[in-house]
């Protein structure tokens, strides 16, 4: 191992204090640097909740991990209500649980972003040497000088900081990001997804309890379009719809009153049910952009680097995107411990993390299909009950991408990926006409066929 960095005391910077920028500030004040944290909306701990931002997101095992290993854990640990599976909404109102892994602590979790946020904003801002400087944007960044330029909104005041190292972690549509992609620093691409999404509430009943099971994230899958609901503390689900933005049925088309009841109620008939204000909310809630980020490299020299989703964002339909951002946080930690030179830090991160983040990139697009079309299919429920029944005889070799994924931090993304199209393609084979149950499938030949295809996992 290299010799540490030793500059000790020194200032970083970071730009965005959403969970990416609090995490790290939280792990960089550990090292002992002092750290000045720049957010450009005002502090969410004293006022009301961010609009147009998913409400609740879903929180598994890689980042539950890393939060543990920085320690935070437990400061975060009372907000969790755990989900067990998803619970298929059928058009004619009949309801299917798809349990997510077969062991008890197999679970995904729905939290507050807001909470979180809160939560992750409080250790970090209890930590000697940090400071959160709200409402302070970063407009830009000359990298001859080796400055930033910040604006604090309060005072309507342009500040130059030095970078050297500055971490942008400002989200999808990072200003940093933009920058570096302007100046030919790096190259970027931003890639839309033809469908938004948009949030309605199902409020709790009278008794402020849960109007639908609440241990589980409840989907309406309509093959081009989907609704999903996570459950809130208070007794509440925010529902969210995913559908095309422009087209026949889209955001685009779906403006009147009558139309947008009429899509509703006849796509989600038992959802409507628990919406009062489904129209009133279709009709004022903005569509959210979905779309996924790719940037490379993630750095200029030692001066600035993107984290988070600045470097990476996902469409959120395998509910990674958070929890990847905090295990970049830990890869970014570790990176630090084997260098002597914050050029060297980024170069590693970049090196070790991107064909991870490319991965999950790439399987949370495929997820959206999964989740809108073929949860409802009869073979890919096959296909499902099957991987589980593979995973419980062959657990050293066998277990389903999903769980790889949200279940297993050990096992990198790209070796989800690789070994979850090797499982694809057996389940096909295995799976084929005229086999139409569990019973009727060749467990001699899966055998055979997953010690050949498939090496033990470490
Ligand atoms: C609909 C939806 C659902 C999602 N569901 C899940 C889920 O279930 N599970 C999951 O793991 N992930 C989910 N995600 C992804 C998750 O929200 C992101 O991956 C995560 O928020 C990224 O964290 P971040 O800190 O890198 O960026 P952000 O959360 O975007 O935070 C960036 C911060 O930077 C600040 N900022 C931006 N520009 C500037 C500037 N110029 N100057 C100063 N500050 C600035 C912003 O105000 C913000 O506070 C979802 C995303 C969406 C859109």
């Amino acid at each position: 191992m290299n010799e540490q960095l030793n500059d000790e005391g020194r200032t970083v910077r970071i730009i965005g204090a959403g969970p990416t920028g609090a995490l790290l500030a939280i792990l960089l004040q550990r090292r002992r640097y002092t750290v000045e944290l720049y957010e450009s909306r005002p502090d969410p701990r004293a006022g009301a909740a961010e609009s147009g931002r998913s409400i609740n997101l879903a929180l598994a095992d890689r980042g539950i991990h890393a939060l543990q290993m920085a320690g935070v854990f437990p400061d975060i640990e009372r907000l969790l209500l755990p989900m067990r599976g998803r619970l298929i909404h059928h058009l004619d109102g009949g309801t299917s649980l798809q349990p997510y892994g077969q062991r008890p602590n197999e679970l995904i979790y729905s939290i507050s972003r807001q909470e979180l946020n809160k939560a992750l904003l409080d250790v970090a801002a209890r930590q000697p040497g940090v400071t959160v400087h709200f409402e302070h944007r970063f407009e830009g960044a000359e990298f001859d000088e080796g400055t930033a330029l910040i604006r604090d909104l309060r005072r309507d005041r342009l500040l130059s900081i030095p970078m050297q190292p500055l971490l942008a972690a400002d989200g999808a549509g990072s200003r940093v990001r933009r920058r570096m992609s302007l100046l030919h620093l790096i190259d970027a691409d931003e890639t839309d997804l033809e469908h938004g999404y948009k949030e309605l509430s199902i409020p709790a009943d009278a008794a402020g309890r849960h109007r639908m099971a609440h241990d589980a994230l409840h989907i309406w899958p309509r093959g081009n379009y989907m609704l999903i609901a996570l459950p809130n503390e208070d007794g509440s689900f925010t529902a969210t719809l995913f559908l095309a933005k422009r087209g026949g049925m889209s955001f685009d088309s779906l403006t009147e009153a009558a139309t947008i009841e009429e899509f509703l109620a006849r796509s989600f008939p038992d959802a409507c049910a628990l919406m009062p204000n489904r129209v009133a909310e279709f009709q004022s809630h903005p569509v959210g952009f979905l779309g996924t980020v790719s940037a490379s490299p993630w750095a200029h020299e030692g001066m600035a680097a993107l984290i988070g989703d600045s470097a990476h964002a996902i469409v959120p339909f395998h509910g990674q995107g958070m929890n990847c951002c905090f295990e970049d946080c830990m890869e970014f930690d570790a990176c630090m411990s084997r260098h002597t030179s914050w050029e060297g830090v980024f170069a590693e991160f970049g090196a070790i993390r991107k064909p991870d983040t490319d991965a999950i990139a790439a399987m949370a697009l495929d997820n959206y299909l999964e989740m809108r079309e073929r949860v409802a299919d009869p073979k890919f429920q096959l296909q499902q009950s099957l991987s589980l029944e593979l995973e419980r005889r062959f657990p050293q070799r066998f277990i389903p991408r999903y769980s790889m994924v949200m279940f297993h931090h050990e096992i990198p993304y790209r070796t989800a990926l690789e070994r979850g199209a090797i499982q694809a393609e057996l389940l096909a084979e295995l799976t084929a006409d005229p086999v139409t149950t569990l019973a009727q499938v060749d467990f001699e030949r899966a055998e055979r066929e997953i010690r050949s295809r498939l090496a033990p996992l470490p």
